[in-house]
C-alpha cells in the first residue's frame, strides 16, 4: 500500500510515494510545471512504479500552483502545507523553512511540532526566484547545472546591484563585456538572490534550523550564498526538491488512515 504526492509547480513536476510507514519508497520530477505534460507524465511513471512493485496507490493528494487542475484523486493541499510537511519530516529540527521555487520565494515557520506559526511569500516579482537565476544562465550561456561548480571557483564576487531582472540582465551583459570570468559572474548572481531572499525571510523572523527547500536547493552556490547572508548554516536534504510533494504524500496517508475522503 502507497500514497502518492504530486508537486505540480510553476516550472517542474514532482511526484512521491511513500508507504505505510511513511518511508520514501520513490521520487519522480519532470522539468516542465503547470499546463503542460508534466503532471501526466509524472503519474505514469508513479503508476508504472506501484505496478512493477504490485503495490497500490491508496490515496493521491495534490499541491503547488496547478493542483486544482489536477482532477485524479481530487484532493488538494497548499503548497505551504506541504512544504511545512515534508521538510518537517526530513529535518525535524527545522523551524525556518526557505522555498524558492521557479516563480516565487516563501519563508515559513514552525514551532517543534511542525505546525506553521507564520510565512511570509514573493510571487510578485522574479528577482530571487528560481527563474531569476535561470534567466541569468541563459544571458551568460551557461547550463544551471554547472552554475554550483563554478560558483566555488569564483576569486571575488561580482557586485549586481539592480534588484529588478530585467535590469540585472543588461546589468550581466555589460558586466561580460569587460571581461569578467564566469565563476566571479555567477557568484554575483548568487549574491544578488541570496540578499533577496534572506530580506524576505528576515521579515518573518528567523529561528534555527533553517533549511531550504524547492529546486534551487540543488544549486551549491546559492546555498552557500545564503548561508553567507544568513550568518548561519542552512541545511538541505536529498529530498528538498521534492519536500512538496513528499509533505502531500504524507498527507494523504494521514486522510487515509483517518478514513476521511474530504478535501483538507
Ligand atoms: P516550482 O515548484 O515553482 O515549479 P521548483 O521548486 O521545482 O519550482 O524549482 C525550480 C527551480 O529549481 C528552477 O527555476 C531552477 O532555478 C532550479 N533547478 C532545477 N533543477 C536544477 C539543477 N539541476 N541545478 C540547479 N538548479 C536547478
Amino acid at each position: 500500500m502507497v500514497f502518492f504526492g504530486i508537486d505540480i509547480g510553476s516550472t517542474a513536476t514532482k511526484g512521491t510515494l511513500v508507504n505505510h510507514n511513511g518511508d520514501i519508497v520513490y521520487t519522480t520530477v519532470e522539468a516542465i510545471g503547470t499546463g503542460t505534460k508534466g503532471s501526466a507524465r509524472v503519474t505514469e511513471r508513479v503508476q508504472e512504479f506501484a505496478a512493477q512493485q504490485g503495490v497500490s496507490i491508496q490515496m493521491t493528494m495534490a499541491t503547488g500552483y496547478g493542483r486544482f487542475s489536477y482532477v485524479e484523486g481530487g484532493l488538494q493541499k497548499s503548497e505551504i502545507s506541504c512544504h511545512a510537511k515534508g521538510m518537517f519530516y526530513l529535518l525535524p529540527n527545522v523551524r525556518t523553512i526557505i522555498d524558492i521555487g521557479g516563480q516565487d520565494v516563501k519563508a515559513i515557520r514552525l514551532n517543534n511540532k511542525g505546525q506553521i506559526v507564520n510565512f511570509v511569500m514573493n510571487d510578485k516579482c522574479a528577482a530571487g526566484t528560481g527563474r531569476f537565476i535561470e534567466t541569468m544562465a541563459k544571458v551568460i550561456d551557461v547550463p544551471l547545472a554547472q552554475f554550483g561548480d563554478l560558483a566555488v571557483q569564483a576569486v571575488s564576487v561580482a557586485s549586481i546591484s539592480s534588484t529588478c531582472t530585467v535590469f540585472a540582465e543588461s546589468e550581466v551583459v555589460s558586466k561580460m563585456s569587460t571581461g569578467i570570468s564566469i565563476p566571479n559572474l555567477i557568484a554575483g548572481i548568487h549574491a544578488s538572490v541570496a540578499r533577496r531572499v534572506v530580506g524576505l525571510v528576515r521579515r518573518n523572523g528567523i529561528e534555527p534550523d533553517i533549511a531550504l527547500s524547492g529546486g534551487v536547493s540543488l544549486n551549491m552556490g546559492i546555498v552557500t550564498a545564503l548561508e553567507e547572508e544568513l550568518h548561519a548554516p542552512l541545511f538541505v536534504s536529498p529530498f528538498s526538491q521534492v519536500a512538496g510533494s513528499l509533505g502531500a504524500a504524507l498527507y494523504a496517508k494521514e486522510l487515509f488512515e483517518k478514513g476521511n475522503g474530504k478535501t483538507l
